[in-house]
């Protein structure tokens, strides 16, 4: 079933929302697809809503359910409203991601608690001042990013894994370069000798606008590769990432599932994220 809404403030339908893959959810049952319009345009895709041990959960295929859009066409403005017009205060973003290190190997899995941004060419705000297609203007605002990533949303995908078996890396630095083309071996140097974990392609600016609709967002980033740097071989392929994601997906999608009966309810969230737009003007209405 097919529903289509404008993506402003309806009442709510979900209170988790998972950016990734279409192997999360695709053997859900009753899964319900319902197609967006944002004030930015059109998400990736429609959005898949089902349930996880009880909670309503809204899947977004990050790159298109036939993954036809790379990372740095990605409407990742448009992807977040329409998750928070459901009603969703908290969103995890599972990725693949290259390992600047030796013992970060395949099937790593890390919870980083930082980010460095070298992306290049993507809206990173809501707050840019320019006049939306309902006319309002967004005020220019400056929120903390100190710490990127929920407190509360990592501390759940930390426990998830153990629980699992899957002892992950808690903490750790996620840098996100522009893509679509792998890291230079001296880029991979570089960025190994910055003493970053692991490298993406996806994670910003997915998680500084979540956070400036206060939004609650963490990513558990599975290492497919070694990044070029870190491996002596002919460098990461294409064809091995996507080979080492489909054998660990479905582990990753059972901590992930783990992960999202442990969030807290939508009104009970007591982090930095929930207090991100406290006193501050951003002129516009969020939904
Ligand atoms: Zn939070």
């Amino acid at each position: 079933m097919v529903e289509t809404s404008s993506a402003r403030a309806q009442t709510p339908q979900a209170d988790i929302g998972v950016i990734g893959g279409s192997g999360f959810y695709s053997f859900l049952d009753d899964v319900t697809e319902i197609s967006l319009e944002t004030p930015y345009g059109r998400p990736s895709d429609s959005v898949f809503l089902g349930e996880i041990a009880g909670r309503r959960v809204a899947f977004l295929p990050r790159h298109g359910r036939k993954h036809h859009l790379p990372p740095h066409r990605i409407n990742y403005r448009a992807n977040v409203w329409a998750l928070r017009t459901l009603g969703i205060r908290q969103i995890l973003g599972p990725c693949a991601v290259g390992g600047l290190r030796q013992e970060f190997g395949p099937g790593t899995l890390v919870v980083p608690d930082q980010l460095v941004d070298r992306t290049k060419s993507r809206v990173q705000t809501f707050y840019d001042g320019e006049t939306l297609s309902d006319g309002s203007i967004p005020n220019v605002a400056h929120l903390s990013f100190a710490d990127p990533y929920c407190p509360t949303g990592r501390a759940a995908a930390v426990a998830a894994a153990r629980g699992r078996d899957w002892e992950p890396v808690d903490g750790g630095t996620l840098v996100v370069v522009e893509g679509p083309r792998f890291s230079t071996r001296a880029e991979s140097l570089w960025h190994a000798a910055q003493g970053w974990s692991v490298v993406g392609m996806t994670g910003h600016p997915e998680a500084v606008l979540a956070r400036e609709l206060g939004l609650c967002y963490s990513t558990l980033a599975l290492v497919t590769d070694l990044d070029a740097g870190a491996e002596t071989g002919a460098g990461v392929s294409h064809d091995e990432v996507l080979r080492v994601f489909a054998e660990n997906v479905e582990r990753l999608r059972t901590v992930l599932f783990d992960a999202v009966a442990a969030l807290p309810e939508r009104n009970a969230r007591d982090c930095l994220c929930s207090k991100a737009l406290d006193g501050l003007d951003t002129g516009i209405e969020l939904p």
